[in-house]
Order: C-alpha cells, then sequence, then structure tokens
C-alpha cells in the first residue's frame, strides 16, 4: 500500500466509523449557521459537550446571530457564560461579534485567513467552524486530534512545544480529505472525545486501530506527551551552626521574604574561615554536617551543614540583636524553618 492510499484509508475509516457511531444530534448540527457553530466550537474549547448543550441553547436563544451579539452589553454575555468559566472566551466572542458588525458587514467571514483573525479565534477553530458549517476542507488540531494522531503516529514531545505541534499539524493536513470533511472534523473530534480517550482509550473498537503504533507498542499512555517539568535553578548556602555549651545561636530573619521571621543558623556563600572572621569568631572548632537539599517552588537550595563549636560566646552587636542562643536541652520555642530543624536534630544525635 503506497504512502497515498495509506492517507486515504485513514480518512475513509474515520468516515465509516463517523457513519455508523458519530455524534449527529448536537444542538450545534441543527439549522447549521457558521455563526452557531463558532459559538459551540468556543464553548466546547475547554468544556464537555454535555455540559456545554444547556449554555449553547440559552446563548442562541437570546443572541440568535452575530448582530444581537454585537449589540448585547457585556454583562449579559458575561451573565449567559456564568458558570462555564474561561471568561476570556466570552469577551473575545463578544469582542468577534462586534468587528463582524462594524467591518465585515454583519457577516461571519468564510475565508479561513478573516475567520482567524478575529479575536479569540486560532487555526483549529477557524478550520472547524468553516469545515463543518460550511464543508470546506480545512484540517483541525484541538486537543482531541492531538491525542488521536500522537498515539496513532507515537508523536514523541509534549505538543505545545512548537516542534511537535508542526509535526502534528502536517499529519492532520494530509489526512484531512476534499469531500465529505465536515463529517470527517466531526468525526475526529468525536473519536478522540468517544474512543481515543486520555484515560482508557478503547482500541478495540477503534477504527484506527490497525497502522497506530501506540496500540502495536502498547504506549497509549504515553502520548501525547506530558509537558516537561519546569527545571529549577540551584542555588547553594552554607549554614553555620555555632555551638557552644550545648547551645545553638539562632538568627531571626527579617519579617518579609524566604522564611520570613523564622529562626534560622547564620549563613553564607563565603568560605566558613571567612564567615567566622565576619562573625568575630577566633578559636572555633568545625566539623562537617550532612549536606541536603530543600526545594521551593521555584528552586533547589543545596545547604552545606557545618557544625562551629566555639570557645566562647562572642559578644553580640546591634545588627546582630536579632541573634539568641538557644539551650538544645529544652524545646525551641521560635519558628524554624525546615532545614533548620533538620540540623538541629542532626546535632542532639551527636551530643
Ligand atoms: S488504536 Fe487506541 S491509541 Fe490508537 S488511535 Fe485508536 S484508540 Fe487511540
Amino acid at each position: 500500500m503506497d504512502n497515498r492510499t495509506m492517507i486515504d484509508n485513514f480518512a475513509s475509516r474515520v468516515l465509516a466509523w463517523f457513519d455508523q457511531h458519530g455524534r449527529k444530534h448536537l444542538p450545534w448540527q441543527q439549522n447549521i449557521t457558521p455563526y452557531g457553530v463558532w459559538v459551540s466550537e468556543i464553548m466546547l474549547q475547554q468544556t464537555q459537550v454535555s455540559t456545554v448543550i444547556p449554555y449553547f441553547q440559552k446563548f442562541m436563544q437570546s443572541f440568535p446571530n452575530v448582530g444581537a451579539l454585537a449589540a448585547a452589553s457585556q454583562d449579559e454575555v458575561l451573565h449567559h457564560w456564568t458558570g462555564l468559566g474561561y471568561y476570556a472566551r466570552a469577551r473575545n466572542l463578544h469582542k468577534a461579534a462586534k468587528v463582524v458588525v462594524a467591518e465585515l458587514g454583519g457577516e461571519f467571514p468564510v475565508e479561513i485567513e478573516n475567520v482567524m483573525a478575529l479575536p479569540g479565534i486560532g487555526r483549529s477553530t477557524a478550520g472547524a467552524v468553516l469545515s463543518l458549517a460550511c464543508g470546506q476542507s480545512h484540517p483541525i488540531l484541538d486537543g482531541n486530534v492531538k491525542r488521536v494522531l500522537a498515539r496513532y503516529y507515537a508523536v514523541e514531545g509534549w505538543p505545545g512545544q512548537k516542534t511537535v505541534e508542526n509535526t502534528l499539524w502536517q499529519f492532520a493536513a494530509e489526512h484531512t480529505p476534499d469531500e465529505r470533511c465536515h463529517r470527517y472534523t466531526q468525526a475526529m473530534m468525536d473519536l478522540g472525545a468517544m474512543i481515543c480517550t486520555r484515560g482508557k482509550p478503547d482500541c478495540d473498537h477503534c477504527p484506527l486501530q490497525q497502522g497506530c503504533l501506540a496500540y502495536a507498542q502498547g504506549r497509549q499512555s504515553e502520548f501525547p506527551g506530558k509537558k516537561p517539568k519546569k527545571t529549577l535553578p540551584v542555588r547553594t548556602t552554607t549554614m553555620l551552626a555555632l555551638f557552644y555549651q550545648r547551645q545553638v545561636m539562632l538568627t531571626q530573619r527579617p519579617a518579609t521574604g524566604l522564611w520570613g521571621g523564622l529562626y534560622g543558623f547564620a549563613e553564607t556563600t563565603n568560605t566558613v574561615e571567612q564567615a567566622a572572621d565576619s562573625l568575630n569568631i577566633q578559636d572555633y572548632h568545625l566539623q562537617e554536617l550532612t549536606p541536603f537539599r530543600h526545594t521551593f517552588s521555584h528552586f533547589h537550595l543545596d545547604i552545606t551543614p557545618v557544625l562551629l563549636m566555639v570557645e566562647a560566646p562572642m559578644r553580640r552587636t546591634v545588627a546582630e540583636s536579632q541573634q539568641r542562643w538557644f539551650s538544645l536541652d529544652d524545646p525551641i520555642e521560635v519558628g524554624l524553618a525546615a532545614p533548620t530543624k533538620k540540623i538541629i536534630n542532626e546535632i542532639k544525635q551527636m551530643l
């Protein structure tokens, strides 16, 4: 089978499945207009069909055409959206309706460039509206189609990445038929929503099982690829646990910022010797403690704790007035950050 035949075969299998199982009775599939399909597509962007249906019906009753929507106040439009979430969708829909009325003579455009130029409409939504409402042949790539294609072709990587998305667009375009494109578009959406679902794809009833690489490799759950976890930057610090006669010195941190108001050990990014100098400590015995990593939401902090056993408690300066000695034999009743507690526990075990 040559490449073209395989491609055609993909579309015809999807269409044959649609004829038997696809959804044909959704409210926006009756008395089809570009306006109605547009409204439904925007509502469906982040929301499931069953939730959208009553909202769509009420919205179309109140704003039956693009002129009525343009003439409405934003409050009215948002009121109809209440509960659907992602309100930018409603604001853009309203804004776009005004553009259609003011600049396009009140007729929803039927050229893909003009549709894509409207607020809130990307390539996939524009393609969906024009194929579903006007029978034009345009590919779509919504979340459902991404999942089907990423699995069928075992496309590695997260579709939010441009290169991955471009690959998927290419496959989407290759399979989009010239004939019956409105059915094919609906079929791909239905296939993603009903068969090739996120959690448990029903491969045994899928018209694309033959040729699906994810199925063949048993790797359905690996596609589409997940959004990569952000790699957090790593900072380093040395924590100086000053120790004198079963007491440790802790310093209260400034009220705002990291560990604001909590007590912790003195820190340095210099050498221990330099730090001891700046703290006015002459005689001490140094012992390394166990280094560890503490992770914040926005960075990792690699902590090297050292125990500095001092010969005499140094005098406090005004700037250091937040410093206090705490006996390790009594409970420490001030706020301590987790790393401070961890270091104190290690010291206690050594006593
Ligand atoms: S065979 Fe399974 S994984 Fe492949 S497209 Fe069909 S439902 Fe999705």
